[in-house]
């Protein structure tokens, strides 16, 4: 086991959810004298009652300059308090960064703008039929440090590991025998000041490489090529619009030249080009990690891709519905639209993330019938691609579904691709999500009974 002593440390947890709490119940398990500090009043669960400290409503500087080590949950924004503490010589990390404090497991590292989730998945259940012990997840799903102290934190464990540009903001201690620069688009821009600072907190992916690791690395996207050639790591790359690459589709084939192997792309069960992109990443991973032909084809054959991504909703009259509530920025509307095969009426909107949406004009022309714009962002989606493609507003979910729904003809579809985050209307993209896929059988409900 690596060796990190953090008994009777002083450690303060920055966020009271579900890692935040994870990563708290850890420290004090390694013997730390552990806080939780939150801004809104929350309930300690039994298993952290009576073993750690809380403090709600503020973050009081005296509190923070006062401890060893702050741990931030990846929703925490920059806060002067903690600038002001680590400036005092407090050390700032994330949960991810605490976590890889206390693992020896073989760890597969994936990160980029648009679809993480999806090849951190599909690469989890491939790592599942080769080892027992498999842990996947950090930005998605379960908490890293779940694994801290059990059999996922072993030698023989293998990680297929989630990692969001605020995650590896903090990470110093990664040493993956694989890492994964899936794309750079813009996105976030809300929370960075710059679309270069963003790309910089991505780019740190390429330092947690071990000596003799490898970078799987996307030929199609010329900002991700340029970084990884200038990153002077051991590169991988693959493509799917045909550029040289080492992984590659040749008709309806992925080829993983260096490894003699190809899969055929009937068996991937998930929508668009943008997906056969996450599954040659996914499988170059598995690849590098010594999965053998037989356990990447058993886990890609049984993939059904995640919810809220181009999740099929419901028919109406010949009319699809999908919900597509993930897509929170513009780069994953153009992934899931670009390759769409068929006309459509969309539903965008929510609250801005920074970017214009002008961008969209292109892949939307071809086949979207209508936008339905909704939330915070209507009046510059209409600003931005109203004048080219028609456009209507609506103030609710099942207004915007009826709308989109009368546009389109049986044979076509109705579309939830937001491109913006749901914190207007919404806790969080999954209760957009499922909203959408209420209103939609609610709509399917009325037609039946009349
Ligand atoms: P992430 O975890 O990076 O947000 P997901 O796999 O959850 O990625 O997908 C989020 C959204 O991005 C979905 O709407 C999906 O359709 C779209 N998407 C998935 N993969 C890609 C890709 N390789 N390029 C562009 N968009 C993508």
């Amino acid at each position: 086991m690596p060796v990190y002593n953090i008994k009777d440390k002083k450690i303060l947890v920055l966020g009271g959810a579900l890692s935040g709490l994870s990563a708290a119940l850890k420290a004090y398990e390694a013997g730390a004298h552990v806080t939780v500090n939150d801004l809104k009043e929350i309930t300690l669960p039994d298993n952290l009652k009576d073993k750690v400290n809380i403090v709600c409503g503020s973050h009081p500087q005296e509190l923070l300059d006062s401890q060893d080590i702050i741990i931030l949950s990846p929703g925490v924004p920059p806060l002067d308090v903690v600038k002001n503490a680590q400036k005092k010589g407090v050390e700032v990390i994330g949960e991810v960064e605490f976590t890889l404090r206390f693992t020896d497991a073989k760890i597969a590292a994936i990160t980029g703008t648009n679809g993480k989730s999806t090849t951190v998945s599909l690469l989890g259940d491939i790592l599942n039929c080769m080892a027992p012990n498999v842990f996947t997840g950090g930005n998605l799903g379960t908490p890293f440090s779940q694994t801290i102290g059990t059999d996922l934190a072993k030698a023989d464990a293998l990680v297929s590991l989630e990692l969001s540009s605020f995650q590896l903001e903090t990470i110093t201690s990664l040493k993956a025998d694989v890492v994964a620069l899936l794309n750079l688009q813009e996105d976030h821009l809300d929370r960075y000041a710059t679309f270069d600072e963003y790309v910089e907190a991505k780019l740190r992916i390429f330092k947690g490489l071990s000596d003799h690791g490898v970078a799987v690395v996307n030929a199609d996207d010329d900002l991700v090529m340029k970084y990884a050639r200038e990153s002077g790591v051991k590169l991988t790359t693959f493509s799917v619009e045909g550029r040289p690459a080492d992984f590659y589709r040749q008709g309806e084939k992925l080829v993983f030249g260096p490894y003699d192997f190809h899969l055929p792309v009937n068996i991937i069960n998930l929508p668009g080009r943008h997906n056969q992109a996450n599954v040659l990443a996914a499988v170059g991973c598995a690849l590098h990690m010594g999965a053998k032909s037989s356990e990447i084809m058993k886990a890609v054959s049984e993939f059904r891709g995640l919810e809220h991504r181009m999740q099929f909703s419901g028919e109406l009259s010949g009319v699809k519905f999908y919900n597509d509530s993930k897509a929170t920025n513009i780069g994953s509307v153009a992934g899931s639209l670009g390759g769409f095969e068929g006309r459509y009426a969309l539903i965008l909107g929510g609250r801005h993330k920074g970017t214009p949406y002008t961008s969209l004009k292109d892949v939307l022309l071809p086949n979207c019938r209508l936008i339905v714009a909704i939330g915070e962002s209507a009046d510059l989606i209409e600003n931005d691609l109203g004048a080219c493609i028609p456009l209507k507003r609506s103030k609710t979910m099942a207004q915007a579904i009826k709308i989109a729904f009368e546009a389109v003809k049986s044979g076509e579809n109705v579309i939830l691709s937001p491109a913006c985050s749901s914190y207007d209307m919404f806790k969080n993209y999954v209760e957009r999500g499922n909203t959408f896929m209420d209103c939609v059988k609610d709509l399917i409900n009325q037609n039946r009974i009349q």
